[in-house]
């Protein structure tokens, strides 16, 4: 099936047009600065044909416009007719408790989409302009919501609820959600392939680790927590995000700086982090390599950041009772060798034996753990849009049937 991915941000539509029969990716590309007149559109073909074309974009109609007319353009597309678009697979951020897994989208659907907006603000609104823009441009084309909540929803109470006012649960909703969950499912899912198990057998732990950072103890197929929580802002150290913190940290330093709410808001979310700590950069590469030149706060940094991964495995171990696997992925867990060594060093005991040969081999899926480990560990290059365009795929196929069973 050729499914049509979408991933629209607040001024950004990111896209892939992928046949889910052979995997293969027909086109990507991406139009940034939406809302502006130069806003910029990026378009790749399979073959390696590139475009960019820099005009004025003003909303999110527009830009599902243009992204469908680039594929049908006769230089630089793959399609001849809208109709080769079978079916769009959006990347919805929140789901709330409303979604467990990714749904068909219906006009109900929508309407609980905008319900879960308090949610998460920045996010569902863009991703419901996406949707209502190709609810317009592809008025008989079937859509697919994927949330990137919902692989976390069937985590047991006692691992999303917070030591709150349980009446703040049942009046905003407040508990731990988690994110990440698509490429959590699939490189999990992936790991367990690669063990040659079946996926509903095995204990996993998962580490996504790039910008925004999460860890999922994975229990036969189910996430059981994660690091993530209400907001992304919660759990692991990230790039720019604190992680987990003393709650009454905000508080004392809004009192101290005479900061407001948003104030304080943006130093969590943007200045702390990595770059926080380190006062150099939030790009892990950076951090390596000042902390290589001997720049102490980047070395701290770097450790901050290891340590609570390191923290996270022992409560996440105890937490499955026993563990099969860990899979590291995202653009640190995938590329950086030196955080996935400080991870993993001195926990043989747990019968996690790290390969140091093999964790220097780059790309593709891998495994880096000795023979002799019985905790395997693989790096496994997440793919999100894959996992969006064959859920896509999987329920329209689905629903082909039932109405073919119903005529
Ligand atoms: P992502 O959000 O998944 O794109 O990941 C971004 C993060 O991956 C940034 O902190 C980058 O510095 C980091 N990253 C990308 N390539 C490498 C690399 N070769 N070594 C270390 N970190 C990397």
């Amino acid at each position: 099936m050729k499914v049509l991915v979408l991933n629209c941000g607040s001024s950004s539509v990111k896209y892939q047009f992928i046949n889910t029969e052979n995997k293969l990716v027909l086109s990507k590309g991406s139009i940034e600065s939406i809302g502006s007149s130069s806003a910029i559109l990026t378009h790749q073909r399979y073959d390696g044909d590139t475009i960019k074309i820099t005009g004025e974009i003003l909303d999110h109609d527009l830009a599902i416009e243009y992204v469908i007319a680039v594929l049908l353009s006769k230089n630089h597309g793959v399609i001849k007719d809208r109709s080769e678009i079978e079916a769009v697979g959006h990347r919805v951020v929140h789901g709330g408790e409303d979604f467990s897994g990714s749904v068909l989208i219906t006009d109900t659907v929508i309407q609980t989409l905008r319900e879960n907006i308090e949610l998460a603000p920045l996010h569902n609104p863009p991703n419901i302009k996406g949707i209502v823009a190709c609810l317009k441009h592809l008025p008989d084309v079937p859509m697919v919501g994927v949330f990137d909540t919902a692989f976390h929803q069937k985590m047991p109470p006692r691992a999303f609820l917070y030591g709150i006012p349980y009446l703040l649960y049942k009046r905003y909703k407040i508990r731990r959600y988690g994110f990440h969950g698509t490429s959590h499912l699939y490189v999990s899912k992936r790991a367990a392939e690669l063990l040659g198990k079946a996926y509903d057998s095995i204990k996993i732990i998962s580490c996504h680790l790039g910008n925004g950072c999460s860890i999922a103890a994975i229990d036969r197929g189910i996430s059981i927590d994660t690091s993530m929580g209400f907001t992304p802002l919660e759990g692991l150290l990230m790039g720019t995000r604190c992680g987990d913190l003393d709650p009454s940290i905000p508080l004392h330093v809004m009192a101290k700086e005479d900061l407001t709410l948003a104030e304080v808001n943006t130093m969590l979310n943007k200045h702390s982090g990595l770059m926080g700590i380190s006062g150099v950069s939030n790009d892990m590469r950076e951090l390596i390599k000042t902390m290589n030149e001997g720049n102490e706060r980047s070395r701290l940094a770097f450790e901050v950041f290891c340590y609570r991964i390191k923290k996270y495995f022992g409560a996440y171990i105890a937490a499955l009772g026993g563990l099969d696997a860990i899979v590291f992925t995202g653009g640190i867990g995938e590329n950086s060798f030196e955080v996935r060594k400080e991870v993993l060093t001195n926990l043989e005991f747990l019968g996690i034996e790290l390969d140091d040969e093999k964790n220097l081999i780059q790309n593709g899926d891998r495994i880096i753990s000795k023979d002799s480990s019985k905790v395997k560990v693989f790096v496994i290059p997440t793919n999100e849009e894959l996992v969006i365009a064959l859920e896509t795929a999987q329920i329209v196929s689905e629903l082909r049937k039932e109405m073919s069973n119903k005529s």
